[in-house]
């Protein structure tokens, strides 16, 4: 049976190292971390996952600030907010909580933000500095990822690493870092063909598709890691991965629940590039 990997616990563990160095920033500049977390909209995953980030704030003792705008929302308005909290020094991350609505250009909204500020790691220019390995933000869920594998020791270099799912925010990023730790990564997609003999060859395999039970255990080889990003609903609506769990638990030597696995990780990584802003700010004066 696969060892369950807490992401409840390694998340709680960061934030209390985060809510420290929080502590010890404010006691020596007098700077204290602010994210700005911006919503356009009423979707109400989004409306969750903005709570929780706000929630996050607090547990560290961050200043943070809710920017909820209507459905409406002209891009010129959004990009007017987004330039004063570019200039604002209270606020050393911005967050644009996507998917935006249809008339939005999410491109021209991210590239808006100040990259230093960028504390989700969506500007092209953190994207392209994370491509070459010379960075100050780590995009949140893959950097999650990595945490949970530090977690419980699970060597990285020369490592078949399978990443299924090739998205920006995702899949990409995520075999980037595990390419960075001296994995030797492949990338699966909806395209590749036979897919369980590519996920079969993976020590550690990384789940990004956004199906529910998409990963059996007749695709994961005996004692893999397996890593699930997903966050999709059952038959009864409860939330799950894209692991089918109790399959996949009898096969693989580490495994991440859904609740409770990367989940976490992603706003205690938010928050550690938020604070890292912060810090950046400070060193400048
Ligand atoms: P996307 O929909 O952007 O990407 C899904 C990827 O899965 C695509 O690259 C797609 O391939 C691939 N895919 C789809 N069907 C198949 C298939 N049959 N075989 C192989 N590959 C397939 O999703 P995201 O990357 O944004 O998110 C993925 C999942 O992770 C979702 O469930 C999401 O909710 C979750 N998530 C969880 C987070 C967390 O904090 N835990 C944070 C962010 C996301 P192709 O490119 O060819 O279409």
């Amino acid at each position: 049976m696969a060892n369950i990997i807490d992401g409840k616990k390694v998340s709680a563990q960061i934030r209390e190292q985060i809510a420290l160095d929080t502590q010890k920033l404010v006691a020596e500049t007098g700077i204290c971390p602010g994210l700005a977390v911006v919503i356009v909209g009423d979707d109400s995953a989004s409306k969750v996952y903005v709570k929780n980030k706000k929630k996050g704030c607090e547990q560290v003792g961050f200043y943070s600030e809710e920017h909820a705008l209507p459905e409406d929302t002209t891009q010129q308005e959004l990009l007017a907010l987004l330039d004063r909290l570019n200039e604002n020094p209270k606020i050393h991350g911005i967050l644009v909580q996507l998917p935006l609505p249809a008339h939005l250009d999410e491109k021209t909204v991210i590239e808006r933000i100040l990259p230093t500020k960028d504390v989700d790691a969506f500007h092209a220019s953190n994207v392209g500095k994370i491509m070459i390995g010379d960075y100050d933000f780590l995009p949140c869920t893959p950097a999650g990822v990595m945490e949970l594998l530090h977690s419980v020791n699970i060597p990285i270099e020369g490592k078949e690493c399978v990443v299924v799912g090739r998205s920006n925010i995702v899949g990409k990023p995520m075999a980037m870092l595990l390419l960075h730790e001296n994995g030797t990564v492949t990338i699966a997609h909806s395209r590749t063909k036979n897919l369980s003999e590519v996920t079969k060859r993976a020590d550690i395999l990384v789940s990004a598709v956004g199906r529910a039970k998409f990963i059996t255990a007749d695709m994961v080889k005996p004692g893999a890691v397996v890593i699930d990003v997903g966050m999709n609903r059952d038959e009864e609506g409860k939330l799950c991965g894209d692991v089918d769990f109790v399959s996949v638990e009898k096969v693989a030597s580490y495994l991440t629940p859904v609740p409770g696995g990367v989940g976490p990780m992603t706003i205690s990584m938010l928050l550690k590039n938020t604070l890292t802003s912060a810090q950046n700010a400070a060193k400048k004066g």
